[in-house]
């Protein structure tokens, strides 16, 4: 099996459309795939079609971004249901806040003398409403004011840079709570990659996690460095939690592995993958 359970699409910053990307995962081996945009589901319905033609298990999915004390954590909902009408309710709340944080970093580039962001940005999302840090900074890029993507964020749109503004997304509790009641499984994303300032926030936000109901974390991801996944590896073990594993694909701007090519799991782990009755 070659299993990726974190990655993006259209739907949100990802730069294929769902077909694509399953096109892409078939090309790359992957055998189970979970489609997780940030803050919706509606890339999942095409892609599961999309991945049943092309022989590929699935698992829809979506990464809710939410608030820790002043971090913005990332959890993956497996299992969510794009159709529920909860769902696609609270998703279209979602990205109506998206749409108007969009509207404020545009000013906040005309701010500082880059004119034209806003469009720039908007010319390579689907809509207002999916807007993301990464279409910016993909304008950035695209007009050289950056080398890189990387740069885009150190530059601009990292927390405390000239361009973040801050988004109002739900609290750790509250959106760990709405997947569960919506019977999705609430799997942390790339725990190693939130910067945190000291050694023990790591251990007290695998602490909340839990505390909200969270059920496993990303042990092996493209979006964490190897140090971390062996880290991880451990904080698994330790607390006997399930243990997820997803590429983090969006594009081949960032450096990132392709869909399925980050690195597996440790066998002795347990697999979130078998609560989804795959083994
Ligand atoms: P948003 O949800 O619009 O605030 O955008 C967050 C997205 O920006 C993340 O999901 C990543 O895809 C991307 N991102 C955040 N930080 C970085 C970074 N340092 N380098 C590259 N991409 C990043
Ligand atoms: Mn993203
Ligand atoms: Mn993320
Ligand atoms: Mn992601």
């Amino acid at each position: 099996m070659k299993v990726d359970l974190h990655t993006h699409t259209n739907a949100s910053d990802g730069a294929l459309s769902p077909e694509a990307l399953v096109a892409l995962a078939r090309e790359s081996g992957v055998t189970l795939l979970s489609v997780t945009d940030h803050d919706t589901a509606a890339g999942c319905p095409r892609a599961q079609k999309a991945a049943k033609e092309a022989g590929i298990a699935f698992i829809p999915g979506v990464e809710l971004s939410v608030r820790w004390g002043g971090t913005v954590l990332h959890v993956v909902g497996l299992g969510i249901g794009p159709e529920d009408p909860l769902v696609v309710e609270r998703f279209r709340e979602t990205a109506r806040l998206r749409a108007e944080r969009g509207v404020k970093m545009g000013e906040a580039f005309e701010a500082i003398g880059l004119s034209g962001a806003y469009e720039g940005a908007l010319a390579r999302a689907d809509s207002p409403l999916t807007l993301s840090r990464t279409h910016f900074a993909a304008w950035l890029l695209e007009t050289g004011v950056v080398k890189n993507q990387q740069q885009a964020f150190d530059r601009y749109l990292g927390e405390g840079g000239p361009a973040y503004v801050e988004a109002p997304w739900p609290s750790l509790e509250e959106g760990v709570r709405f997947l569960l009641e919506r019977g999705a499984l609430p799997i942390l994303a790339h725990p190693g990659r939130y910067r945190l300032r000291r050694g023990w926030e790591a251990d007290a936000m695998i602490d909340a996690f839990l505390a909200a109901g969270g059920k496993g974390i990303e042990v092996t991801s493209g979006s964490q460095s190897e140090e971390a996944n062996v880290h991880y590896a451990q904080v698994a073990r330790g607390r006997k939690l399930l243990a997820s594993t997803g590429s983090d694909w969006h594009s081949d701007r960032s450096p990132r592995p392709r869909p399925g090519c980050q690195p597996p799991l440790p066998p002795d782990l347990t697999p979130v993958w078998t609560l989804f009755g795959f083994s």
